[in-house]
């Protein structure tokens, strides 16, 4: 049993760490790296706690769960999480669309700040994550710059 906070608040940050083009950058996730992050995590693993004490549960399960959540500190929940949780493999908003003075990488025509002739056309330019899978929104976005491209916009 498992579940996902589907508008997490944490932000991370992408860094590029030398002039040579195929150093890797350094990438810090900062996941959990907010109060309202925490807490949604807390919830979600308190109500998975529940559900597996539901007798329709129990009836399906075979022995005993190797971490059982609703004797866990919030304390040991949140540590059993950071071990073993996962992403779903939606990284976005590294480029984001936002005004500049907010930490905004291009335009609203998905253009870069500064770089004449340059737009970024990939999740990497959502101002935040959606809720649900990224590769549809992903499309989405590329066939409204094509339109604004083709519009001279
Ligand atoms: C394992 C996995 C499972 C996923 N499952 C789902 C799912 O079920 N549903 C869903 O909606 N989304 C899913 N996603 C997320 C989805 O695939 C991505 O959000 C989406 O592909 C992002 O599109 P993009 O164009 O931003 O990046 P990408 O699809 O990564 O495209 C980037 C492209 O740029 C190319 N490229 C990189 N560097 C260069 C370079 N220097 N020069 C030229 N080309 C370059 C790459 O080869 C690649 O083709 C999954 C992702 C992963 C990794």
């Amino acid at each position: 049993m498992g579940f996902n906070p589907g508008r997490p608040t944490s932000t991370g940050r992408i860094d590029i760490v030398s002039p040579d083009p195929a150093q890797p950058p350094r990438i810090q996730p900062n996941y959990l790296g907010t109060a309202a992050d925490v807490a949604a995590v807390l919830a979600g693993a308190r109500l998975i706690g529940r559900l597996q004490q539901t007798p329709a549960l129990r009836g399906l399960t075979l022995g005993p769960l190797a971490v059982g959540s609703a004797a866990l500190t919030d304390e040991a929940l949140l540590a059993d999480f950071r071990a073993r949780s996962g992403t779903v493999y939606h990284p976005c908003g590294s480029c984001r669309r936002a005004p500049e003075g907010q930490g905004g990488v291009v335009d609203a025509s998905l253009r870069v700040y500064g770089v004449h002739g340059l737009r970024v056309v990939d999740a990497s330019v959502f101002p935040n994550i959606t809720s649900a899978n990224t590769q549809a929104p992903t499309v989405m976005l590329a066939w409204k710059v094509t339109e604004l491209v083709l519009a001279g916009r």
